[in-house]
């Protein structure tokens, strides 16, 4: 009994479990673009859950600006002082005369 329903269903099991790791992966290298800390525990999070958790990765956070580095050139996001590629500190913004605290 047991053989019979596995021979049936390892297809779309393998199907699902390929899916599930090409998705962990993907967040994988998604998180580690942004620089952002516990990689791997979001890696293991979309690779359990599948589809439904890389839809809770992506709507569990704002995800920052990704911005060509001044310095390096590099695609570095911007919720920073520094970049995170060269560890060049990014330029302030120029004072448009409407700041309230500056
Ligand atoms: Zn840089």
């Amino acid at each position: 009994m047991w053989t019979a329903s596995w021979h049936r269903w390892r297809g779309p099991f393998a199907a699902v479990c390929l899916l599930s790791i090409a998705l962990a992966v993907w967040c994988f290298w998604r998180h580690k673009r942004y620089a952002q800390p516990g990689a791997w525990v979001w890696c293991g999070f979309v690779l359990l859950l599948g589809v439904p958790g890389l839809v809770g990765y992506l709507l569990h956070r704002r995800w920052p600006v990704r911005e060509p580095c001044p310095a390096c050139g590099r695609r570095a996001v911007v919720d920073r002082e520094t970049c995170q590629h060269c560890g060049a500190v990014f330029p302030t913004p120029p004072l448009q005369g409407i700041e309230v605290f500056g």
